[in-house]
């Protein structure tokens, strides 16, 4: 079978199930024989291997069973550069990119004369560490990051891109609840991308979500339980500025929990997303020091 033909049946098979059919064929195609675009371009009449064509349907009838497509080729695109994922980190989404931009804004408000300390709490694939390491480099600022994760499977997949983009030396792993294994280590900035979606919703939601690791998604009944966690644990420590994602809906919740907790002056922001959905907060302690 040429890839012309095998293009065209993946295409019908996908037909009316997802959004791009074609363009996502191509790309399952690419993963499938490790080439790039240019080579599908230059070679439509290409006679596939009987063993290609059987690997490449295959991944084909995963995509028409609702699993990402990110998880079946085995990349995912964040911030401009390709990362590597797999079942056991959430596949990051285009609306974290604005915690990217957030963080580094915060970064440079600090004015750091030292090497900056950052942590991020449930790293996953590491895409968003990677993402601000790389920003910062390019700002010429030196700084460390501590990314953890409860999951060991989440680290795995963190530790790969962080070596595939020669990071080791900036970015760190640990596995830990929240803060439980980072002792007396201070950071200026906290970053999370946490679970937020309520329990409640688990199989309601899109057939796409069901692939995802459950933990990297769910918490409680209203999805704030992580928070209610961490914003107890960071008004008991030392850190000044968290800045996380959160639920659309969420605004409310994050507003009389941090009333509730907070024992000192703050100030609570809260930014939205591209389609003007509340999407994360940014909380600072006002210390005077
Ligand atoms: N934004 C993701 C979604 O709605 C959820 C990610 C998360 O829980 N951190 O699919």
């Amino acid at each position: 079978m040429q890839i012309s033909e095998a293009l065209k049946k993946a295409t019908k098979i996908l037909y009316q199930k997802i959004e791009s059919p074609r363009k996502e064929s191509e790309k399952i195609l690419l993963s499938t024989l490790k080439k790039d675009l240019t080579f599908l371009i230059l070679n439509e009449d290409f006679k596939l291997t009987q063993e290609e064509i059987d690997i490449f349907f295959k991944k084909v009838a995963r995509r028409a069973s609702g699993e990402p497509l990110e998880y079946i080729t085995n990349q995912v695109s964040f911030y401009s550069k390709i990362f590597f994922i797999d079942y056991g980190a959430l596949i990051p989404r285009p609306e974290t990119e604005i915690l990217v931009d957030f963080a580094f804004q915060e970064i440079l408000k600090l004015s750091p004369k030292n090497q900056i300390q950052i942590l991020e709490i449930g790293i996953g694939s590491g895409a968003l560490s990677i993402s601000l390491a790389e920003k910062l480099e390019n700002a010429n600022l030196d700084f460390k990051i501590i990314g953890i994760d409860i999951s060991q499977n989440a680290l795995k997949i963190a530790k790969k891109n962080i070596d595939n983009f020669n990071y080791s030396s900036k970015i760190q792993i640990l596995q830990s609840d929240l803060f439980q294994n980072l002792h007396s280590q201070f950071f200026d900035l906290i970053i999370s991308n946490p679970p937020y979606i309520s329990e409640n919703l688990k199989g309601k939601l899109q057939k796409e979500l069901e692939f995802e690791p459950e933990i990297a998604l769910f918490s409680g009944n209203d999805g704030a339980e992580l928070f209610r966690r961490l914003l107890k644990e960071f008004f008991n420590r030392p850190e000044k500025i968290l800045i996380c994602e959160m639920g659309f809906d969420q605004k409310k919740i994050i507003q009389d929990e941090v009333c509730k907790l907070a024992n000192t002056d703050y100030q609570l922001i809260f930014y939205q997303d591209l389609a003007n959905l509340d999407r994360g907060f940014i909380l600072k302690k006002k210390i005077n020091s």
